[in-house]
């Protein structure tokens, strides 16, 4: 990589990406937080706007914003990758219910702060669509609406017919939608960008371009630290938000896998394409594939089509080579061009990806021990933008003692399951990544949907 605006497109638009300054020696302080993501500065914000006389070090090992929350496909959804019967089934129903509430007020949270905080994040609660492109979808999003009646969230979703979908955007081959407006878009760069600059503004010390090798907890009255070639950042309580990148600290490398996901992004199209394709509304969108799509249409007028299909790789490795695939980011070029038939020759200006953090049971955690003086929110999957959020004030309670409504969620000191030790790992993932696709091609050629019996479904369901 060049230049940090070769992440992505939105740090390519997101301001000056010069670093800061990186660590210069070993410094106390009373929170350190490794990571400038969307975690570690929500936290940083939340615990500066408790306390803030609080000094607040956050060591990042490139620049703010070179995670995945410089790279994603700007949904900010109340969405998780845990299903709410799930959820009811591990911590009860009020509190699935409770935890879905909470991505709700997460959305508007994000919409609240960068308002208050003047953030050009280019929040725009445009809704979330998710189409079944032909008859083996709907049984998926008729299911989806029936699990979120159940739970008394019904009222945000409306199933559409072709024509309702068609109303909202032309998308080749929807046969019906569901349809919420409880969804936004964003830039993400700008978002992240913007929070780096605001917690600065509050007193957080930002260092860049200074990797953590290792962490060691607080022992005996013994400050717990973060630990750098260029010194350590000792503080009583440390905060761990490397989400996938975590997997590269021997101590937490089976806690998370590096999940590859790729992007495509089209020119800016014409006005008279868009009046064909319609989406006047910019919502997010997705289709109910097993292996996962994702599109969103940027305020510049071109069409962002993100998906899974990288492979995952022996040892859960993260490079920067990783984040181009030419198979998949070509697979990504075709389905634009199906959903879109009328774009025909549309030119590609950026391609692009990274990896998300993975957890074994895919359930997002913020926990904090007050003995080890060790914070962490991690584990998103792909829907970390509004969770993030969430995670952070949620960890600004637990760090600050307080007892709230957000440490009595699901996510609140939760502890995944350790990932298989390679080489099943390896066989595990790729094996279902490979059944999805099956499944997935076989659904579009029969035109029947996936039962949600095989081996590789039952595997991945959450
Ligand atoms: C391609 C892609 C598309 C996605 N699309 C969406 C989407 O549309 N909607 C959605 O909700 N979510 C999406 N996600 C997920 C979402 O972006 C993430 O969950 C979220 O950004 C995680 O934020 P974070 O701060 O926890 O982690 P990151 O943004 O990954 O930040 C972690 C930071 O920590 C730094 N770091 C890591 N390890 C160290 C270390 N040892 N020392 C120093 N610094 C370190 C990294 O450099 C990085 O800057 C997507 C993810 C990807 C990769």
């Amino acid at each position: 990589m060049d230049s940090y605006a070769d992440v992505s497109y939105w740090m390519e638009t997101a301001g000056d990406l010069s670093p800061r300054p990186p660590l210069d020696g070993t410094t106390a302080c009373d929170v350190g937080i490794l990571g400038a993501g969307y975690t570690g500065l929500w936290t940083a914000y939340y615990l500066l706007k408790r306390q803030p006389e609080l000094r607040v070090v956050i060591a990042e090992g490139e620049i703010a914003g070179f995670g995945a929350s410089g790279r994603n496909g700007a949904w900010c959804a109340p969405d998780l990758n845990v299903s709410l019967e799930r959820l009811a089934r591990l911590h009860g129903k009020d509190a699935a219910r409770r935890m879905q509430q909470a991505t709700y007020d997460a959305v508007d949270e994000v919409e609240r702060v960068t308002a208050a905080e003047r953030i050009d994040a280019g929040f725009h609660k445009g809704g979330e669509l998710i189409v079944a492109r032909g008859p083996h979808h709907v049984p998926a999003i008729e299911g989806a609406l029936r699990e979120y009646e159940r739970f008394g969230f019904g009222e945000h979703y409306r199933l559409l017919d072709a024509a309702g979908v068609a109303h909202k955007v032309r998308i080749a081959g929807a046969v019906a939608g569901l349809w919420s407006g409880t969804a936004a878009i964003v830039h993400p760069g700008r978002l992240v960008r913007g929070l780096a600059a605001l917690v600065e503004r509050m007193g957080a010390r930002l260092v860049e371009r200074t990797p953590v090798s290792d962490f060691r907890a607080s022992v005996g009255g013994a400050p717990a630290a973060l630990i750098t070639a260029r010194g350590e950042i000792r503080a009583p309580v440390i905060v761990l938000a490397g989400e996938a990148y975590l997997t590269r600290l021997a101590k937490l490398h089976r806690q998370l896998v590096p999940m590859y996901s790729l992007i495509v992004l089209t020119e800016p199209i014409d006005d008279a394409r868009w009046a064909e394709i319609g989406w006047a509304g910019r919502e997010v969108i997705a289709s109910a594939r097993l292996s996962i799509d994702y599109l969103s249409r940027t305020s510049d007028g071109r069409i962002l089509f993100g998906g899974r299909g990288a492979p995952y790789r022996l040892g859960s490795p993260i490079k920067d080579a990783y984040d181009r695939h030419d198979p998949t980011h070509e697979m990504l070029r075709g389905f634009v061009r199906s959903w879109f038939p009328m774009l025909g020759d549309v030119r590609f200006t950026h391609a692009w990806g990274g990896p998300l953090g993975m957890p074994r049971d895919w359930h997002p955690t913020a926990a904090f021990d007050p003995r080890s003086g060790i914070a962490t929110a991690r584990g998103y999957v792909g829907h970390g933008v509004s969770t993030a959020n969430l995670a952070g004030r949620t960890l600004a309670d637990l760090i600050t003692g307080e007892r709230s409504a957000l440490t009595e969620l699901p996510l609140a000191n939760h502890r995944s399951p350790d990932w298989e030790i390679e080489p099943f790992r390896w066989l595990g993932i790729r094996y279902t990544q490979g059944a999805m696709s099956r499944l997935d091609r076989r659904s579009e050629a029969t035109g029947r949907p996936p039962t949600g019996r095989s081996l590789a479904e039952r595997i991945a369901s959450h």
